[in-house]
């Protein structure tokens, strides 16, 4: 069966099978530039998204790399488990943050519910 016709930087060959009439699989053929580059523009934004947006693209390249062979699938599971755990660690830090941010809004809002009564109390005189 033919292969695309890629080579990576290490002068590697892809290892995606492609049709006869075809030479360059779905990530190399220049018939899909605009898609990828579209894929491309979300990878982006995902960085932007921080530390999620890293594991997510450091997953998808690994699932990439497992589909081309160049990664041993065993070794993946073992990989993909490790930042499994990363995102739970990541998960907890997260609802632990959102449950400071609440706290601290929570404090705000009553001392400043406490302020208005002391206001209250002394334009009344009660
Ligand atoms: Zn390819």
């Amino acid at each position: 069966m033919p292969r695309c016709s890629h080579t990576y930087a290490d002068s590697s060959q892809c290892r995606r099978i492609v049709t006869s009439e075809q030479q360059l699989c779905y990530s190399h053929g220049p018939s899909r530039a605009s898609e990828r580059k579209r894929n491309a523009a979300r990878g982006g934004k995902a960085k932007a998204s921080g530390e999620l947006g890293r594991v997510k693209a450091r997953l998808q390249t690994l699932a990439d790399m497992v589909e081309e062979g160049q990664m041993d699938r065993a070794d993946a599971a073992v990989i993909c488990q490790v930042w499994g755990c990363y995102l739970r660690a990541l998960s907890v830090e997260l609802k632990v943050r959102e449950a400071t941010e609440l706290i601290e809004r929570l404090d705000l809002l009553e001392e400043a519910a406490e302020r208005k009564n002391e206001g209250d109390s002394r334009r009344w005189g009660a």
